[in-house]
């Protein structure tokens, strides 16, 4: 997609930040060459992969004033899109710290005041952090019943977490029934749409919070993966 056809995109979001977006795709392309921090090189396809991909959620859910935690953000995708096409309070989380530390030498460079960087597990940083955001957000971490343990616990009763998913999230809610029931999680919407230009399919499952996850989860990141709920 070329920037012209990103920007009609936008409009549609009622969001005039193309230029902002074009900085922050040079500039990931840019750190790539270094560090390959995404697997999309090429400028067209990441426009419509990587930034209209992560803008997605502001179709469904208005993120002005929340406190939203993204979950392997990695070179800051969905969250850095967001942050600078919302008024929402963003912290990025990724365990691998060359992707944050690109994230932290992006945001001061480009006075972007309302992006928290932070370099640990998300099963580490939940225990001083449980129960503190509004919107917590995962795009190509996980499967759904092992992102329901990661996020869940981060979320304040009434909040939600959205899992941006590709066309195989809905086979995946089937397999998260145990997971949500555990802990406290409910399916509120599941917002399919397709991609104007690929054709390819998303799809964001919104889960609500609707009762505080026991505390014992999230378990250590073997369980987790190993013997999910
Ligand atoms: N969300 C980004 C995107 O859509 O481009 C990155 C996706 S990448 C496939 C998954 C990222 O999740 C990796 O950068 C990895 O370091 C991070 N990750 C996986 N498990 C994590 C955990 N438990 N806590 C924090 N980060 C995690």
């Amino acid at each position: 997609m070329t920037k012209e056809q990103l920007e009609i995109e936008l409009k549609k979001y009622n969001l005039n930040c193309i230029d902002e977006l074009e900085s922050l795709m040079e500039d990931t392309l840019l750190t790539n060459e270094k560090f390959n921090l995404t697997a999309i090189k090429d400028k067209e396809k990441f426009r419509e992969l990587m930034i209209l991909d992560s803008l997605i959620p502001l179709s469904f859910i208005n993120l002005d004033n929340k406190k939203v935690l993204d979950i392997g953000t990695g070179a800051g995708y969905p969250g850095l899109p967001l942050a600078i096409a919302s008024k929402g309070e963003f912290t990025l989380l990724d365990s691998t710290k060359k992707k944050i530390d690109h994230i932290n030498d992006y945001v001061s460079t480009h006075n972007i005041k309302n992006v928290t960087a932070i370099s640990t597990r998300a099963e580490d940083y939940v225990k001083d952090h449980r129960e503190e955001f509004d919107v917590v957000i995962a795009r190509a971490v996980s499967s759904l019943n092992v992102l329901l343990e990661l996020a869940l616990p981060f979320v304040k009763v009434g909040g939600v977490f959205i899992a941006m998913k590709g066309k195989q999230g809905e086979e995946e809610i089937s397999q998260s029934k145990r997971a949500l029931a555990l802990l406290g999680g409910e399916i509120a919407s599941i917002n399919k749409s397709i991609l104007p230009e690929s054709g390819e399919e998303r799809i964001n499952i919104v889960i609500t919070k609707n009762k505080e996850a026991n505390k014992k989860y999230p378990r250590i990141y073997k369980d987790i993966i190993n013997k999910p709920l």
